[in-house]
């Protein structure tokens, strides 16, 4: 079974995904960190990485390896390095590549073939897996978002610089000319502004035992 969970950036899509794998017991995936591992990997080779084929050839090399919700490049877990926020500027250009997508989407079917999975990211019920059992599009305020991201105190940066970096984010994810972050026409919406985590959790729950 795999149950899919878009949103914007900030949206509360990690923790609600979580949750929801620690309620329901199916492996959570996390397709945004497979992005950033292959900008991480190209940001530490100093690449271009607005030259799409530069950025393309270079995915086909990485030693990648997805274990136990962790990520290796070459052996090293770089999961902890995964948001910094140079990784945050750079992202959502080399996800706009086509070459990398497919790259990424074909990883996240190959983990889906072995087991139920909570999926979460842009386009994971229009373009990975448009047969997902549960869809669901999470959306809220760009302030409330950029709130919560400042509220984590994982970023160095002010309240208003991380509001401009996910107005950035949001302006190139929905216009990518692949994988574009848009609803699905069959998935379940709900707007998180008001709701706790437990709430959000609460109304998937229901939907899945529907
Ligand atoms: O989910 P997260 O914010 O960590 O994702 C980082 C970036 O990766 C997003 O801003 C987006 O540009 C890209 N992404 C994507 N498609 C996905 C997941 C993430 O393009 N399915």
């Amino acid at each position: 079974m795999v149950v899919a969970i878009d949103g914007p950036a900030g949206v509360g899509k990690s923790s609600i995904s979580v949750e929801l794998a620690g309620k329901t017991g199916f492996h959570y995936l996390n397709s945004g960190n497979f992005y950033r591992a292959v900008t991480y990997a190209a940001l530490r080779e100093n690449l271009d990485l607005e030259t799409q084929s530069i950025v393309e050839s270079f995915a086909a090399t990485i030693q990648f390896e997805y274990r136990d919700g962790d990520i290796y490049l070459a052996g090293d877990n770089i999961t902890a390095e995964l948001h910094s926020d140079q990784v945050d500027a750079q992202v959502a250009q080399v996800s706009s590549f086509r070459g990398v997508r497919e790259w990424v989407n074909q990883r996240l079917r190959e983990i889906s073939s072995r087991r139920d999975i909570i999926v979460e990211g842009r386009d994971i019920s229009t373009v990975v897996f448009p047969d997902a059992e549960l869809k669901v599009f999470l959306d809220a305020s760009p302030e409330v978002r950029a709130r919560r991201r400042f509220d984590q105190g994982v970023s160095g940066l002010s309240l208003d610089e991380i509001a401009e970096g996910i107005r950035k984010r949001d302006e190139i994810d929905r216009s990518k000319e692949w994988g574009r972050l848009v609803r699905a026409e069959d998935a379940l919406y709900v707007d998180t502004s008001g709701l706790t985590i437990e709430e959000v959790c609460a109304k998937v729950v229901r939907k899945i035992h529907e």
